[in-house]
């Protein structure tokens, strides 16, 4: 009995199997000059990758630091970059890379990688397969470029995503830092990929404010995986997210840009025809879709009181005082509970996340509106997980006229 425990708490090769389940990395899941994010969260690359090189690099994608001022990709200058590059970060004798600390160059690499890649392991989940780039077979991998000095841009394409800063050479505002700029653009690789290409102009099609809304979701998905701003969005709020729908208290409630870009009411009529403005009413929809799910799973699990099936869309419909009174439980009421909240937002994130990521099969670049989008969702969400949910999701696009 003895030597077996002995066998289960000293395996005799654990470093060697702890390699096999990843590697290690350091990611801000919001900028460190927010409060509550100035220290890195560490972040597993699953082993399905393969073995993580030194640049970062793998089979995927690979980082390069080119020595010279580079320009930013244009048709017809594409990957490969063929100047002379920095030498490659390299991953410590264990085979992980978070001993790479910020403030450092090595840092600005190794970050844009782990943010890219786990992007693309998130959304890989929701499809249920691995994904091809819409690059292939021209080009194989992904090319990042960590930093472009003097260039307040981040851009995705054709093999790319190369990043700049916001402020010249400070690094506090390097696009690779932000996970929200990476995941952005890595959503628009993701979409592109898995939704195809316009053969036309796109003149008439919804499908580049629909690419707007997708990566700021891809976004939120991906913030969302984050035990830091899970547990900082749930404990700020005491569970209650639909302080959402006061729109200025939850603005100074609100920290992370994600959830900032969807505490809106827009309706499609609101909005003008210039694409990031577009994309808003649909993906507020898509986040409303999540406080939905969320909010019955509470009623459900015994968690709160309020029943959204009575309301058609929760959180624009009901007043705002009465949520406020409704839902206000004590701090430390909440705190006996927070685990079971986390569960349920988790829950809501992966039901409507799949939802809108399966939906892509069934729409087709040329032809898709936001109505078609929508359309599409409600399909998936019925032969899927959201089945228990259909009326409200129903109820969000509605309310937004989408449908
Ligand atoms: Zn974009």
């Amino acid at each position: 009995m003895g030597a077996e425990l002995d066998a289960i708490t000293h395996p005799q090769d654990a470093g060697h199997s702890e390699r096999s389940l990843g590697t290690r990395f350091l990611v801000f899941p919001q900028p460190p000059f927010i409060p509550g994010y100035e220290k890195p969260e560490v972040v597993w690359i699953g082993a399905a990758a393969g073995p993580i090189l030194p640049g970062p690099s793998d089979r995927r994608m690979y980082v390069i630091d080119p020595v010279e001022p580079k320009r930013p990709y244009r048709v017809p200058i594409l990957p490969p970059y063929q100047g002379f590059l920095r030498p490659p970060v390299e991953p410590g004798p264990d085979g992980h890379f978070d001993h790479i600390k910020p403030g450092s160059r090595a840092f600005v690499s190794t970050h844009s990688f782990a943010c890219a890649r786990r992007v693309l392991d998130i959304c890989e989940g929701y499809l249920g397969h691995p994904l091809s780039w819409f690059f292939e077979p021209t080009l194989e991998r992904l090319e990042i470029i960590p930093h472009i000095s003097e260039w307040d841009n981040a851009q995705s394409g054709f093999g790319f995503l190369e990043l700049g800063e916001s402020k010249p050479n400070a690094q506090s505002s390097f696009f690779a830092l932000s996970f929200d700029s990476v995941a952005h653009e890595m959503g628009h690789l993701v979409l592109l990929s898995e939704l195809g290409l316009l053969e036309g102009n796109g003149r008439g099609s919804d499908f580049f404010a629909y690419h707007e809304a997708v990566a700021d979701f891809v976004s939120l998905l991906g913030l969302l995986q984050f035990d830091t701003a899970i547990d900082r969005l749930l404990r700020r709020t005491g569970g209650n997210l639909l302080l959402h729908n006061e729109l200025d208290r939850f603005a100074e409630l609100s920290e992370e840009r994600q959830i900032r870009t969807f505490n809106n009411s827009l309706r499609m009529g609101d909005v003008s025809d210039e694409v990031h403005d577009r994309s808003k009413p649909f993906a507020a929809a898509l986040f409303d879709s999540v406080i939905e799910v969320y909010q019955t799973l509470l009623y459900e699990r015994g968690l709160s009181d309020l029943n959204p099936r009575r309301y058609s869309n929760l959180r624009q419909q009901l007043a705002p005082a009465l949520i406020h009174e409704g839902l206000r439980i004590s701090k430390s009421s909440y705190e006996l509970n927070h685990f079971a909240y986390k569960a349920a937002l988790q829950e809501a994130r992966d039901v409507v996340g799949e939802s809108v990521l399966r939906s892509w099969k069934l729409l087709q670049p040329d032809t898709l509106t936001f109505e078609s989008a929508a359309l599409s969702f409600l399909e998936v969400s019925y032969n899927g997980r959201g089945r228990a949910y259909m009326d409200q999701l129903e109820d969000c696009m509605r309310w937004r006229l989408i449908l």
